[in-house]
């Protein structure tokens, strides 16, 4: 299926500077816009990339009906687009979707309109090292009346912009022990837009204290330790990879997931289960924590160098010692470019 497309009358790529991406900042030419109204999905378009105007009364903004997703295309050697687990990305914006009452996106936009949508700014997939073309889709309610209930019309957008590094220095996170990312039954599972809204207050208290991040515990005795600000984390205790296990308060990363399937097909012993507060200070204190990492698409993975508890501050093994992130780091991002056979079915390529 063809969508309608109107291209940009001159294209913003010769202002680029692609050795400097701020992350988030700088968008390509086009963007894919699709309006659910009456019960059914309009036909999708692909236009230049502007603002939109809307209503002060606009439902998303009151009652946050909005959901995001977050994903990567690469360009190969050959010059060929590459997706990494696009279809797995399609299916977690459909669950957040249901979570948040909102209606699920048709494939043949989600899917076919990314494709269509990175084909025709394939220019701006940058090829550096660690550089991407990160894209945007986001859903929100649309109706213009004030009532908390379900909106009859929804706006679907997928931007797309050309990424670097997002963290460039190793991270400082703090054990998070007052505030909750969110709870069992709630939104945690979904990229729902208010679960990160909400993180915002506590995050930017450990800031003030030189954290750049939180390590996010539960919400009933804050002593499971959940994800790290808005990744997936990960450790290696001894020679074990040692992951939370997913519960609903806890997004499903890809990140993670791969990271999983690969390190079980290296013969790395993996485990996904519970981990305490008490079982990372007893294992630091011991010298058994060797390695700390967040994991996620836009990070990529993200070395923890330092974790901050109370009085404690522990300060993990130098980043030389990470033998196993360093070399997950290099293996995923040689994957996602199509360097390596595609072993689990995860490239889509245009
Ligand atoms: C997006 C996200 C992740 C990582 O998911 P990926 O699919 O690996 O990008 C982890 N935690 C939260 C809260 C997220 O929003």
């Amino acid at each position: 299926m063809s969508i309608k497309t109107i291209k940009v009358a001159q294209s913003r790529l010769p202002q680029v500077d692609f050795n400097n991406l701020p992350f988030g900042k700088i968008f390509s030419d086009h963007m894919l816009v699709a309006d659910y109204i009456d019960g059914a999905w309009q036909p999708a378009e692909i236009v230049p990339f502007a603002d939109i105007s809307v209503s002060p009364s606009l439902s998303a903004l009151h009652h946050a009906q909005a959901i995001f997703e977050g994903m990567k295309a690469f360009k190969n050697k050959a010059g060929e687009v590459i997706f990494f687990r696009m279809e797995d990305n399609y299916n977690r914006m459909n669950i957040s979707a249901e979570r948040m009452c909102m209606p699920a996106i048709p494939h043949e936009i989600f899917v076919d309109g990314l494709k269509q949508l990175v084909d025709l700014d394939r220019d701006w997939i940058p090829t550096g090292e660690g550089q991407a073309l990160y894209l945007r889709p986001v859903m929100f309610s649309s109706d213009t009346a004030i009532g908390v209930k379900p909106s009859e019309n929804y706006k679907l957008i997928i931007m797309t912009m050309p990424t670097g590094a997002y963290y460039l220095e190793p991270l400082k996170v703090w054990i998070e022990t007052k505030y909750s990312r969110s709870a069992l039954g709630g939104t945690g599972y979904a990229k729902a837009a208010g679960n990160y809204g909400g993180a915002m207050y506590p995050s930017k208290l450990a800031a003030q204290h030189g954290y750049h991040q939180l390590l996010w515990t539960d919400s009933i005795n804050n002593e499971a330790i959940e994800e790290s600000g808005s990744m997936n984390v990960m450790f290696v205790f001894d020679d074990v990879l040692v992951t939370p296990a997913l519960h609903s308060s806890m997004l499903a990363g890809l990140t993670r997931d791969s990271i999983l399937h690969i390190a079980r097909d290296w013969g790395m012993k993996v485990e996904e289960r519970e981990v305490t507060v008490t079982e990372l200070l007893q294992k630091y204190k011991e010298g058994r924590v060797k390695e700390a990492f967040g994991v996620g698409t836009a990070a990529n993975i993200a070395h923890i160098a330092t974790i901050g508890h109370k009085d404690l501050v522990m300060e993990l093994p130098p980043l030389s010692e990470r033998t196993f992130a360093n070399k997950m780091y290099d293996h995923l991002f040689a994957y996602k470019r199509g360097e390596l056979t595609d072993n689990y079915g995860w490239l889509v390529k245009i």
